[in-house]
């Protein structure tokens, strides 16, 4: 999985652009031996510098349409991010800017060659030639701001997650301290990457562990699932709702030693937040640190809990103590997912093979 807008190229500004397109005319110009009289000489290579800029520009701007993708065919994640990171009409704004200014450019082309072919006269056709080069800077002056704000959206975009999205997801929540990215680390084996998540500037964690055949992604993201949501702003609360299209399944970590920092009461209360903000989700509820936490502790989030229907587990995820069933649960959970992704990927492969083998 990579990111989507790995290929997108820095774009230009406007003056960069002209003076790039303006310079290699010149280069091209002086490299060129034209035939015949004075004023064939001075046509052909007038004509030879407005097909440059004109090819420079839009060979440029092109490519930027090109490796750029269109936002409505990016996975529903990557959709969400980029529209609060971003904002979406301004970004097709911008890109319909790019449109039109290779379109006018083209334009301009063809109107000053066919001007200089007619024109019998050095000067006339070096002044026309002025004429269009001033008439093209134009034209990219005009999209100068659509162009310094797509290179500035590339700067962010190309550092969004790289999360693989076809995996299984467990996202694990609560507040900061309890213990998160500890047990990030006891259950997937792979050295979690921290991948940059431009909304927090804390990161994403993430980490894969596997079960036989089967892949499972574990993320944590500090920063949105470990505060209450009335504390969220709009951004935060889209990047939530960007989990919502990645995650499966939710682990829930309460720490009852209350050595997080925050009472009991206010990780009960975090979890109803995040429980109904999340309810189309299965959860798992982890009481964590269980080797300082006090019995009483314990058993009034475990009552707390139960009254809700929801299984607890016990564990120490700085001691690895529980983990191992923990990490049962999360694959009974989600194996049936990790089915159905496999089925899927095997019976592409399977439609590959048939392609190249024209069955
Ligand atoms: P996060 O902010 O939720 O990711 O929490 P961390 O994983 O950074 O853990 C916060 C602190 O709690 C660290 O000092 C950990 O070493 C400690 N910690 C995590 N799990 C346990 C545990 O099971 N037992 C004990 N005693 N400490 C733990």
């Amino acid at each position: 999985m990579k990111n989507p807008f790995e290929r997108m190229p820095t774009v230009l500004t406007a003056d960069e652009l002209i003076d790039k397109a303006f310079r290699r005319a010149e280069r091209a110009a002086s490299a060129f031996k034209p035939r015949g009289d004075k004023v064939k000489k001075a046509r052909q290579r007038e004509e030879l510098r407005i097909r440059t800029v004109s090819n420079v520009i839009r060979d440029n701007l092109k490519k930027v349409l090109e490796r750029t993708p269109g936002l409505s065919t990016l996975p529903k994640f990557y959709q969400e991010l980029v529209d609060v990171l971003v904002d979406r009409d301004t970004f097709h704004k911008a890109m319909a800017g790019i449109d039109w200014a290779i379109r006018m450019v083209r334009e301009l082309e063809e109107r000053y060659v066919e001007r200089i072919r007619h024109s019998k006269d050095p000067d006339e056709m070096a002044q026309l030639r002025r004429q269009f080069y001033g008439r093209v800077a134009s034209v990219l002056r005009d999209i100068d701001d659509r162009l310094r704000y797509l290179n500035k959206a590339r700067e962010v975009l190309k550092d969004l997650p790289v999360v693989d999205l076809e995996i299984p997801t467990v996202v694990i929540a609560g507040h900061p301290n309890v213990g998160k990215s500890t047990l990030l680390k006891a259950l997937t084996t792979a050295k979690p990457e921290i991948a940059s998540y431009p909304f927090t500037t804390r990161g994403i964690n993430v980490g894969i562990f596997e079960d036989g055949y089967f892949k499972y992604q574990v993320i944590d993201t500090p920063g949105l699932l470990d505060r209450p949501l009335s504390e969220r702003n709009e951004i935060e609360k889209q990047a939530i709702l960007a989990l919502k299209h990645l995650g499966k399944l939710i682990v829930y970590i309460f720490d009852p030693s209350e050595y997080c920092g925050f009472p009991i009461e206010e990780q009960m209360h975090l979890f109803e937040e995040i429980y109904s903000e999340f309810n189309e989700f299965p959860f798992i509820v982890v009481l964590n640190k269980i080797d300082i936490a006090k019995k009483e502790q314990v058993e009034k989030i475990e009552e707390f809990v139960k009254r809700k229907g929801l299984e607890v587990f016990k564990i120490s995820a700085a001691k690895g103590e529980g983990v191992e069933e923990l990490k049962k649960k999360i694959v009974e959970v989600l194996r049936p997912l990790a089915h159905e992704v496999a089925k899927k990927k095997i019976e592409e492969e399977l439609r590959r093979y048939r392609s190249a083998l024209n069955l």
